[in-house]
């Protein structure tokens, strides 16, 4: 019989499952968990969410961490989290010192937790803290990724889902790191796999990317994501565009290839053309009329060069921005056990 050029199933179960083995002996018995919240202008959801999340917890007898991140918000949050630290020593804050946007806030919170796993976490409850313990179970068993998996988005609304889906689609077929569908932030991620997420120093963060390109062995728990529990959405259309915009930019290079190749298959096309046209006037002499081919021409090639120099200028601007390195997040202070530390450096953990 002729070598299978493809490893079988059952040889790669079981090399999966050796990996498996070697993490879980490393697996301390008694992990820290920490919760990574983001939160901008959440003032009615703090409490909701404390009130959830930390009995679950210790009912479960987890040691636990929950690092919020304040990004800019402009309401009362911060004092509200402070009144909350000073009563629970569990929970931290870094404020940031101004909004720089949920994936910078993501990184300030990786930066500056302590714990042995990091959960990010949406402060709406949308991500639901019944899931942590199943993602633990699996954390045990020696995965180093695991992920909840959003198996109906039943509150989204049609717009969102659409485009969503549309999403997933478009950045899996460009990027050479493949994102799992329907699958957000809200994942247990194991130290070593934060230790690497650390290193990556590019300012456009595009964690779901990020976290997708460290590797690992990662596993999905499904789940049906809920309504949000107080305030409302932070993420427009708008704001949803440009995020998708930034993971396929900074993830894949086919834009700029194609547009490559458009230029060629029209500049083919071209050539045909101007053969034929040559070829018709030495056979039948010159032909005035052409004003409709000649203005579609000229628009198309307009319209074409347009688009390649945009695809190239989202390219440009992002250049520039990594260029310029500057920070990801600036720090205002970090407040923890009642106190306030200011960071001897703004922007880099202390
Ligand atoms: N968030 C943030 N900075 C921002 C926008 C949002 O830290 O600029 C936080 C927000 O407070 C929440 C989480 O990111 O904890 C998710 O935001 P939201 O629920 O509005 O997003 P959606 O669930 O609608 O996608
Ligand atoms: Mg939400």
């Amino acid at each position: 019989m002729p070598d299978s050029p493809l490893p079988s199933p059952v040889v790669q179960g079981s090399t999966l499952e050796r990996q498996l083995a070697a993490q879980r002996a490393q697996r301390a018995a008694d992990p820290l968990l920490s919760l990574i919240v983001p939160v901008f202008n959440e003032e009615e959801s703090i409490d909701i969410f404390l009130g959830a999340v930390t009995p679950l917890l210790e009912r479960h007898r987890l040691r636990f961490e929950i690092v919020f991140v304040n990004d800019g918000s402009r309401d009362n949050t911060l004092g509200h989290l402070l009144d909350c630290s000073a009563r629970d020593r569990r929970i931290r804050i870094v404020n940031l010192s101004r909004n720089f946007g949920k994936e910078a806030a993501l990184t300030a919170g990786i930066d500056h937790a302590r714990g042995d796993v990091l959960i990010p976490m949406d402060i709406d409850l949308q991500d639901p803290p019944e899931l942590i313990e199943p993602f633990i179970v699996r954390w045990r068993e020696g995965y180093d990724i695991v992920y909840g998996v959003r198996s109906a988005r039943t509150w989204d609304t049609t717009a969102k889902r659409l485009s969503a889906g549309w999403f997933y689609r478009v950045f899996n077929s460009m990027s050479p790191v493949r994102i799992p569908a329907n699958v957000g932030d809200f994942r247990l991620i194991d130290r070593r796999a934060i230790e690497v997420l650390r290193q990556l120093p590019e300012r456009n963060r595009f964690m779901k990317g990020l976290f997708a390109w460290v590797g690992f062995n990662a596993i999905g728990v499904p789940y049906e994501r809920p309504q949000r529990v107080a305030g409302s959405s932070k993420f427009n259309l708008w704001r949803l565009w440009n995020f998708a915009l930034d993971g396929v930019v900074s993830f894949s290079t086919v834009p700029l290839r194609a547009s490559f190749y458009g230029g060629l298959a029209i500049a083919a096309v071209a050539v045909l053309y101007a053969l034929f046209i040559v070829g018709r006037v030495l056979l039948f002499g010159i032909d005035t009329p052409g004003y409709a081919s000649l203005i579609i021409v000229v628009l198309l090639m307009g319209a074409i060069q347009l688009v390649s120099i945009g695809i190239i200028g989202e390219y440009l601007g992002r250049l520039f921005l990594e260029v310029k390195a500057r920070p990801i997040y600036v720090i205002e202070g970090v407040y923890e056990e009642g106190a306030v530390r200011f960071p001897s450096s703004a922007t880099k953990p202390t």
